[in-house]
């Protein structure tokens, strides 16, 4: 594995910049090539979704490459998520019984910028933007790219995919093998965001610090806070039937599902009718493959490797962490590229295919029991004893806050609390208020293993 290695990436998403930069300040010769326009010189949001939830593994990965603090100047603290419910009455639940515990609301469009400002530090690195991959000749490690209708073909000793969700370097990958695991699962529901603007003081309409959410059983509405006082509002729904996109879409239809399933978003209404007649609806999926490279010379990595639903907030936060462990494994000194893409790959795999399914789990749980009453007894309990034994987490904060515990860990672990909680809540005759006996049984689930 030549220190001198020339790498093109693919993709200048979250996962591809913040590569390019891990790999720069290594000292590789980096090629980042994207299809978009350079951020840094136009607002092209292209429908994406405009701020995301960073938390601690994320914040881990910028720490890594000496990013946290200027990433965390274009942060909002959210503390916990703020219930909305069909009466228009809120409650606040904390993230966490910690202080120190919260999640950040971030623009992805400022934080690809500082990534790519950060790449474009290093002399090694060299960015293309309006480059798009057309095709990915992985035997030969050469991608083809068009940009103003002209064809250029770019090479290096590896090619890695951050191409995200639709990855074209995945799928050149599967296309070549016989033996391969790929399934892409999308859900039945869609999303759309919408947006609450600022006061006319630049204030914010809802409360600042807080993940709103308007749990309603089969969709959910949810906003977060931007650093102009506005805030994103997505709207999760199924495409077909009951309260679907395709109904709503009707005449009218949208301002009567408003006014009868969301009354404290009237004030709102106008803002949310305008960008929902601008927005497209998005779909939500789920990618789980093997293998995630070729021959040593070709890797996916990101979304390209592990697409999620955004229910637990991590998508960006797994692909973060998909370059520590890559920096990691590169610390090991292996001998060859291909013993790097194996041992990388061997360890993020079963990490991609848990925080997979905590996304499903989260979907229900943020749709169905966020107002459920065992749901809210809970999460009391969880926040007492976290306040109680600072070595508790609950499940949420072990996926969240432990940002050393394999998301693996942190699922199998948390499934069985969860389990167990939720029985005692549930229960007549169990005394909540007796903590200290609840959290020796606690332990004794860790202590068996999990
Ligand atoms: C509605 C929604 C909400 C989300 N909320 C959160 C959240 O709160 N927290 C969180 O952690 N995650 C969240 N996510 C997930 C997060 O957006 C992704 O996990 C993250 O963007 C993955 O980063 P990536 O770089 O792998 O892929 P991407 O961000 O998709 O980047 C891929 C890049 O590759 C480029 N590209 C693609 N094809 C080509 C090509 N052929 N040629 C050249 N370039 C190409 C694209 O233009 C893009 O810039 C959310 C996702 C959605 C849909």
């Amino acid at each position: 594995m030549e220190a001198d290695s020339k790498i093109l990436i693919i993709g200048a998403g979250l996962c591809g910049s913040l590569l390019a930069i891990k790999l720069g300040q290594k000292g590789f010769d980096v090629t980042l090539i994207e299809r978009r326009k350079d951020l840094r010189t136009t607002r092209d949001d292209s429908g994406r979704s405009i701020n995301l939830a960073l938390s601690d593994r994320g914040l881990k990965a910028l720490r890594m490459v000496g990013l946290e603090k200027k990433v965390r100047e274009i942060c909002i603290p959210m503390n916990g998520r703020m219930i909305h419910s069909k009466h228009g009455e809120t409650w606040f639940s904390s993230y966490s019984g910690r202080t120190t515990d919260y999640i950040n609301s971030v623009s992805r469009n400022d934080l690809n910028r500082i990534l790519i400002e950060e790449a474009d530090i290093h002399q090694n690195v060299k960015i293309l933007f309006e480059h798009k991959c057309i095709d990915v000749d992985i035997e030969n490690s050469t991608a083809k790219f068009i940009t103003n209708g002209q064809e250029y073909n770019f090479s290096g000793d590896l090619i890695i995919g951050t191409d995200g969700a639709g990855s074209m370097v995945r799928k050149e990958i599967f296309d070549k093998r016989s033996d391969e695991e790929l399934s892409v699962e999308f859900l039945d529901h869609g999303y759309k965001e919408l947006e609450i603007p600022a006061d006319e003081n630049g204030g914010y309409k809802l409360e600042k610090n807080a993940l709103h959410i308007w749990p309603r059983g089969s969709y959910m509405i949810i906003a977060l806070p931007n650093m102009d006082g506005s805030f994103t509002v997505t709207m999760f729904n199924a495409h077909k039937g009951d309260k679907s996109f395709e109904q709503i879409d009707q005449k009218g239809g949208f301002e009567l599902y408003i006014k009868t399933e969301f009354p404290d978003l009237i004030p709102h209404l106008n803002d949310l009718l305008r960008s929902y007649d601008e927005n497209p609806v998005g779909k939500l999926g789920t990618v789980r493959c093997y293998p995630w490279q070729d021959d040593g010379k070709t890797l996916i990595m990101g979304d390209a490797a592990h697409a999620i639903v955004p229910f637990y907030g991590q998508g960006m936060n797994a692909a973060f962490e998909d370059v520590t462990v890559f920096s990691e494994v590169l610390d090991e000194k292996h001998s060859s590229w291909e013993d790097v893409f194996l041992a990388f790959q061997e360890r993020r795999h079963p990490s991609a295919l848990a925080i997979a399914d905590l996304a499903i789990d989260n979907f229900y749980e943020m749709r169905d029991h966020v107002a459920d009453e065992a749901f809210i007894k809970k999460r009391k309990l969880e926040m007492q004893l976290e306040q109680e034994f600072p070595d508790y987490y609950s499940k949420y904060s072990l996926v969240t806050f432990k940002e050393d515990l394999p998301y693996e860990d942190a699922k199998a672990l948390g499934r069985k609390q969860d389990a167990f909680l939720l029985d005692l809540c549930r229960s007549e005759e169990v005394d909540l208020k007796d903590t200290h006996k609840i959290f020796a049984q606690l332990k004794n689930l860790k202590q068996h293993g999990f």
